[in-house]
């Protein structure tokens, strides 16, 4: 039955062990009152302990809300083990349910740190188009160029993962964000959250273009070859003014 293996998040893994003898007790109708008040707990609360054994994977092993709902889920079980008439299942019903929404805080908070949102998005978009970016693709094609540092680049920035569909009522259904699939305890998690590394990026952006500017003006003392330089250039700036033009500016 489902709800015994749901449940078994809260009994430890096995059916209820505490399950009256009824042999002995068939005429008991309190007993069997209580059973059946424990069975319609049981399958209440069922899907909640179903839902946080998800969740207890979602997260990192080591995230505070992990061992929260470990320590919960011990004490309830020993709880459970006595409490044979469900007389308190009001309390495990507020435990489970804020256990449940303390999980949706904190999974929210770990969604919006790793991924973008619709603005953040937006941004980085226009920094895929930034002309800095254009003017150092172009660049990229003359040789001496350092290339790997721009790649490093596309690579941090297409890296950054959008997601802004996320809402607090989805997340009462699914442990996991259904539109992009986020599990903490699976990604490379970054201590720095995307927005803060998008604005990096565009600092990062601004370094490189100094660096190549550096290079070029090496190539134009006389460092390094002319044409080279003279090359790159005007191919970079056509390629600009083309481009600029064509967007009406
Ligand atoms: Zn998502």
């Amino acid at each position: 039955m489902s709800w015994r293996t749901d449940f078994a998040w809260l009994v430890g893994g096995t059916a209820p062990s505490w399950t009256p003898d009824l042999d002995g007790q068939k005429k008991n109708l309190e007993v069997l009152a209580a059973v059946e008040r424990l069975l319609e707990l049981v399958v209440e609360l069922g899907s909640t302990a179903s839902y946080l054994s998800q969740a207890e994977v979602v997260l990192p092993a080591e995230h505070p809300w992990v061992k929260q709902a470990e320590a919960a889920r011990k004490a309830l079980q020993e709880k459970l083990s006595q409490d044979r008439t469900a007389e308190h299942a009001a309390e495990y019903r507020q435990t489970l349910n804020q256990l449940k929404k303390d999980y949706i805080t904190a999974y929210i908070a770990s969604h919006s740190k790793a991924r973008l949102g619709v603005a953040e998005d937006k941004t980085r978009n226009a920094l895929r188009k930034d002309d800095r970016l254009l003017a150092l693709r172009v660049l990229a094609g003359v040789s001496l160029m350092p290339t790997s540092q721009l790649t490093a680049f596309e690579e941090s920035l297409n890296g950054l993962k959008s997601c802004s569909s996320l809402d607090e009522p989805t997340l009462t259904t699914a442990a996991v964000c259904p539109h992009c699939q986020f599990r903490p305890s699976a990604e490379q998690l970054e201590l720095i959250p995307a927005a803060n590394r998008l604005h990096k990026l565009d600092d990062d952006l601004d370094q490189l273009v100094a660096n190549w500017q550096q290079i070029l003006a090496g190539f134009e003392a006389g460092t390094a070859p002319y044409d080279t330089f003279s090359e790159a250039y005007n191919a970079a700036y056509t390629e600009l003014a083309v481009r600029a033009q064509r967007q009406g500016r």
